[in-house]
C-alpha cells in the first residue's frame, strides 16, 4: 500500500526533488555549491516577499532558526515578549529561558490567534522590550495569526524588534516580510517550502542587523555574522547538508515558477475543502482562527486521537498528527501544505471516518 504523509512536517517531496536527493554527494567547497546556494537566496527572497532584508540559511532544523535568532538579537537582561498560541510559542519561552532571560508571555486560549489589543496593552506596559516573537501559524494548534496588524501594533506602540516564527507558514499563507515591516523571519525547509528537514532560513531587517551588533549572547554555531561572512561567497562556515540544498533549489524553483501568490491561493483552496470535509460529517474544527497549512479536528467523547493516529498508519498507511502537549489524545491533525494534494487530502478523510463514526455537536 502506498504511503501518505499529511503530518504537518516533514512534508511529501515533489518527485523532482526525490531525484534530486538521489545524486552523487559533491564537496560544497565548489562553485557548483554556491549555484544552489544563490539561487536558494534569490528564490527565498520572492517567497519572503522581501527586496531590503538580507536572507540567510544554516543546517538545522526549525527550532535551531528561532535559537539563532534569539542569541543573535538579544543581551543578557533584556526584556523579551512572546506570544504564545501553543507549542512552538512555548518553545520561545523555554529558549530565552534556557538563555537566562525572564520573558514577558501572553497566552491566548488554545485554538485562538492572538488579540492584538492584548499585546498592545502588554507593550504599553512595558515600554523597553526589545523583542517580540510570535509564531505566523501554530502547528500545534492550526491557527494564523494576524502577523499584519500584530506588526502594525507593534511599530505603533513600541521599538521592539518583531520576530516571526513562519517555519510552517512560509510559502503556505500570505506573508509580507517587507510590507509588513517585519524584522526577523525564521523559516525551515520541511514544511511549505516542499524539501527534507535540514535548512533554516533567515530574513534579516537592516532595523535587525543593528540590533545583531549589540547583542552580547553567547553563540558560535548560528552567529549571524559569520553566516554572512560565508555566505557572501555563496557558502556555509561549517559543512552544510549539501544534498538539502540542492533539493531545496528545486523545489524553490517549483515554487516561484507557479509564483507564491498562487500557492498562497492553492493552499487557502484545499484548507477549505478540508474544513468542508469536517463540516459535511458533523465533526469539530479544533481551530476558532484557523490557519490553512493544517486542520484540526476535536475528537468526540471517549475516542483517543493517538489511538486513531496509530490504527491509521498502521492499517492505512497514512500518516495524520495527533495532539501536543495538552491537547494529546484531543485533536488530530491534517496536513495541506506544500506539495500535499487533493486526493491526499481525501484519502485521509475516508480513513478517519472509519474511526471516527460519532457525530458530534
Ligand atoms: C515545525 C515547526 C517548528 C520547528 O520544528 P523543528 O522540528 O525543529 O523543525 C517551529 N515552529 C513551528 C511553527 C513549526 O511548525
Amino acid at each position: 500500500m502506498e504511503y501518505t504523509l499529511l503530518a504537518p512536517g516533514p512534508t511529501p517531496l515533489p518527485p523532482s526533488v526525490s531525484e534530486i536527493l538521489a545524486r552523487p554527494m559533491i564537496h560544497h567547497r565548489t562553485e557548483t555549491f554556491s549555484k544552489a546556494f544563490y539561487s536558494c537566496i534569490e528564490k527565498l527572497k520572492k517567497v519572503y516577499r522581501t527586496e531590503t532584508s538580507d536572507v540567510l540559511m544554516v543546517t538545522a532544523s526549525g527550532s535551531g532558526g528561532m535559537e539563532a535568532a534569539v542569541v543573535n538579537l538579544l543581551s543578557p537582561g533584556d526584556k523579551a515578549l512572546v506570544c504564545v498560541t501553543g507549542v512552538f510559542g512555548d518553545r520561545f519561552v523555554k529558549l530565552l529561558r534556557a538563555y537566562g532571560l525572564d520573558p514577558i508571555v501572553i497566552s491566548t486560549e488554545l485554538g485562538r490567534a492572538l488579540d492584538p489589543d492584548k499585546l498592545k496593552n502588554q507593550l504599553l506596559m512595558f515600554p523597553d522590550v526589545k523583542a517580540v516573537f510570535l509564531q505566523h501559524t501554530d502547528t500545534s494548534t492550526g491557527i494564523v495569526n494576524d502577523v499584519k496588524t500584530i506588526a502594525n501594533v507593534i511599530r505603533d506602540n513600541s521599538d521592539a524588534l518583531i520576530v516571526i516564527d513562519a517555519i510552517s507558514g512560509l510559502a503556505a499563507e500570505e506573508l509580507q516580510t517587507d510590507a509588513w515591516d517585519l524584522d526577523v523571519v525564521v523559516a525551515g525547509s520541511q514544511k511549505g517550502l516542499m524539501a527534507p528537514p535540514g535548512l533554516a532560513f533567515f530574513c534579516i531587517s537592516p532595523n535587525a542587523w543593528k540590533a545583531v551588533d549589540e547583542a552580547r549572547l553567547p553563540r558560535f554555531y548560528f552567529d549571524w555574522k559569520a553566516l554572512r561572512f560565508a555566505a557572501e561567497k555563496g557558502q556555509t562556515p561549517y559543512t552544510p547538508a549539501v544534498n538539502v540544498v540542492f533539493a531545496q533549489e528545486e523545489a524553490l524553483r517549483l515554487i516561484t515558477a507557479e509564483g507564491i501568490e498562487n500557492v498562497w491561493k492553492r493552499t487557502s483552496e484545499l484548507a477549505s475543502f478540508a474544513r468542508a470535509e469536517v463540516k459535511k460529517r458533523g465533526w469539530n474544527l479544533f481551530a476558532k482562527d484557523p490557519a490553512n497549512i493544517l486542520t484540526g479536528i476535536v475528537m468526540p467523547e471517549g475516542t483517543d486521537s493517538q489511538a486513531v493516529v496509530s490504527a491509521i498508519l498502521a492499517e492505512d498507511n497514512i500518516s495524520i498528527a495527533g495532539g501536543q502537549a495538552s491537547l494529546a489524545g484531543k485533536i488530530v491533525r491534517l496536513a495541506h501544505m506544500g506539495y500535499i494534494q487533493k486526493a491526499d487530502v481525501e484519502r485521509g478523510f475516508s480513513a478517519l471516518e472509519k474511526r471516527i463514526s460519532i457525530t458530534t455537536t
